[in-house]
């Protein structure tokens, strides 16, 4: 009989595959602009579920799908349609994709389309229907003060989506609202993230954001998640932490070198300290585990040091996600490889060892117990770190 330990690496080893390789499609089917193209370390494509037999859900991925002449399209996992004629009666009359390791993907249905009242199109909104797991994202300021400084992130690609397809630098929150409303009366959401670019200093950003996240309170049951730079002012941590559920603040990268050279406004701004400043300061708000921050894979880091800095990071009750760079931002040039897929067997190893830190320090919340993100983790591996280390350790006690 196979182990619980053993079904989760194996689970843990499909799910890397997938984030890291990403798919193509059979039959050279066009794909969405800007799918897999679209830069950042976050979601891409379409969410969707994951199954080790047709119609079956065990997880959502949001799935980055890569055209054939895309020049990474050669790491991709090929797919086929699963054929409904030859297989049982679940998958009938579904779209159902099946990688050469049998692993089904079949799209999370989403609506999201419609119009506000000032004649917007949704679609011209946000990337709501990437995000997996019911998560409405809304990113409340597309554009950002370092980008503004020509210090932007280097993997962003916030102010691509306002220059090639028209995006809103900002809406008002009544209009936002009205957004989300419009989600809910059509899909299942489960909580809400709100993202955002930094205003003139991050916390005049926050008292932006507890405004709107103070609206969306009033007006409806989810779960909020807000993300911005490092906060020092307790009194505003707190009132956040009354109104949303958990916070993301986001380092990116704990390797010092790469967080210099990639974020450079960021890295200026605040030093690693600062941020374990900020993070024990939300911890004491928002409490143990309600506190996010993300490590940046691809630049072939020095992966101790990130286990270092996450296990840090734990020790106060702060939650770290490694996420997968994308390649397509302009500043990180046009034939970037990210490291990691050069770097399978570390790369497996690197989330067992997170993942034993998450569970060891009990930051390791999963869907759906926590708010956005960190009860997502649709876009990365976490999940099935945390459940392989869950595991790892039950085996260990027997
Ligand atoms: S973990 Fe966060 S960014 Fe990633 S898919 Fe989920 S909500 Fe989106």
């Amino acid at each position: 009989m196979i182990s619980n330990e053993a079904k989760a690496l194996d689970s843990l080893k499909k799910r890397i595959n997938l984030c890291s390789r990403g798919i193509t499609l059979p039959d050279d089917l066009p794909v969405l602009h800007l799918q897999s193209k679209q830069g950042g370390a976050g979601p891409q494509g379409s969410a969707c579920y994951v199954g080790d037999a047709p119609g079956t859900h065990n997880s959502q991925i949001s799935l980055v799908i890569y055209p054939q002449d895309h020049y990474l399209a050669k790491y991709a996992l090929p797919t086929k349609w699963w054929d409904n004629n030859g297989g049982d009666e679940e998958g009938s009359g579904k779209k159902i994709l099946c990688t050469n390791d049998n692993i089904f993907l079949e799209k999370v249905p989403s609506k999201w389309q419609g119009v506000l009242s000032n004649g917007q199109k949704t679609t011209r909104l946000s990337k709501a229907r990437f995000h997996p797991y019911g998560t409405f994202s809304m990113c409340f300021y597309r554009g950002c003060r370092h980008i503004d400084n020509d210090d932007g992130c280097k993997y962003c690609t916030a102010n691509l989506l306002i220059d090639k397809l028209n995006f809103p630098k900002k809406l008002p929150n009544e209009l936002n609202l009205e957004y989300l409303k419009l989600a809910i009366s059509k899909n299942p959401i489960r909580s809400v993230t709100l993202t955002s670019g930094t205003l003139e200093d991050p916390e005049t950003t926050g008292k932006e954001l507890l405004k709107l996240a103070k609206l969306i309170r009033q007006e409806t049951n989810l779960s909020i998640h807000i993300q911005t730079e490092p906060i020092f002012d307790q009194d505003l941590l707190n009132e956040l932490g009354q109104v949303a559920d958990t916070i993301g603040i986001f380092l990116e990268f704990f390797n010092e070198n790469i967080r210099k050279q990639i974020c450079p406004g960021k890295s200026r701004a605040f030093t690693q300290d600062d941020y374990m400043e900020s993070w024990e300061m939300a911890v004491s708000s928002f409490g143990w585990g309600k506190v996010f921050t993300t490590n940046i894979i691809g630049f072939d880091e020095d992966y101790e040091v990130i286990l270092k800095g996450a296990e840090r990071a734990a020790k106060i009750g702060v939650m770290t996600a490694i996420l997968w760079l994308r390649v397509g931002s302009p500043l990180l040039g046009g034939d970037l490889t990210p490291s990691y897929l050069e770097r399978e067997d570390e790369t497996l190893q690197l989330h067992k060892e997170m993942g034993k830190i998450l569970v060891n320090n009990s930051v390791d919340t999963m869907t759906p117990e926590n708010a956005g993100c960190l009860g997502c983790h649709g876009c990365n591996a976490t999940k099935e770190a945390i459940l392989w280390a869950r595991a790892y350790q039950k085996k260990l006690n027997l």
